[in-house]
């Protein structure tokens, strides 16, 4: 266990971004250094900043993120070492430095009770959103569908991954149209959330759902009853 205080490690990750280049919130998923600039150590792949250029955890996967605190750290560690020691120092700098090399949890193993990484937050958002899908009316009323129209359009602009967020809007507001939230009934809105979860999937690289399950996964659960 650990013995630095709370404080301290928040403290750690609320001056990080002082640590290392920073990039640009439109190529934040990049890791490489600005030109002219060799003081500071590039931010490790797929980290993203927020837009006051502070890391954005929910923006970023847990192993981006321990790439980044274990930077931090020997950074932190490093200055320290080079800098005249005194008592107060080095008690500072001891357990802060055991922090980075005690035993890291693989992602699997993290804990419950930490903030959510951007698949953690993504994996709880769509069972929200195809729940959401699983209980709309068979056929929405004016007023149901106003108020689904306004939660998406709300939603789309708060969610706490801001470049999620951007890429979801601009898909939604697709020039043609086509990709405009169907919100008469439950069938139509669930195969609208259905493809707008498989236009994440493609830009990550996953595979497809096939929206004739979405039903299955979602609202009655599978037909072999493995879920009853
Ligand atoms: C609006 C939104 C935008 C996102 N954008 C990004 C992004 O830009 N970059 C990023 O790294 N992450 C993004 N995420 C998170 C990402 O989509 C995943 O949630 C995350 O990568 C974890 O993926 P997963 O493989 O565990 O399963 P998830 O994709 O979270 O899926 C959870 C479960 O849903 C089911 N499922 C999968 N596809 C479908 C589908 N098409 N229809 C119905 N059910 C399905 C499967 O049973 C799956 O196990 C976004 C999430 C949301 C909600």
């Amino acid at each position: 266990m650990s013995s630095v205080p709370p404080e301290q490690v928040n403290s750690q990750y609320k001056d990080m971004s002082s640590m290392f280049n920073q990039q640009n919130p439109a190529a934040s998923a990049s890791s490489s250094k600005p030109a002219g600039d060799d003081s500071k150590p590039p931010l490790p792949k797929g980290v993203v900043l927020d837009k006051d250029g502070k890391p954005c955890r929910t923006c970023t996967s847990v192993a981006s993120w321990r790439a980044l605190t274990k930077q931090a750290d020997l950074k932190s560690a490093n200055s320290n070492s080079t800098s005249t020691p005194t008592s107060s120092t080095s008690k500072m700098t001891t357990p802060t430095a055991g922090l980075a090399a005690a035993a890291t949890p693989s992602p699997s193993e993290t804990p419950s009770d930490c903030p959510p990484d951007v698949e953690e937050l993504g994996r709880s958002t769509w069972t929200l959103l195809h729940s959401m899908a699983a209980t709309y009316p068979e056929k929405a009323d004016a007023e149901h569908q106003a108020n689904m129209s306004g939660f998406l359009k709300f939603f789309s602009k708060l969610y706490p991954c801001w470049v999620c967020a951007d890429d979801f809007r601009a898909w939604m507001a697709h020039p043609s149209g086509r990709n405009q939230p169907k919100l008469g009934s439950r069938k139509e809105f669930g195969w609208w959330m259905c493809e707008a979860h498989n236009e994440v999937n493609r830009k990550l690289g996953k595979k497809e759902f096939d929206c004739r399950l979405w039903e299955e996964r979602w609202r009655t659960g599978w037909k072999d009853g493995r879920c009853d």
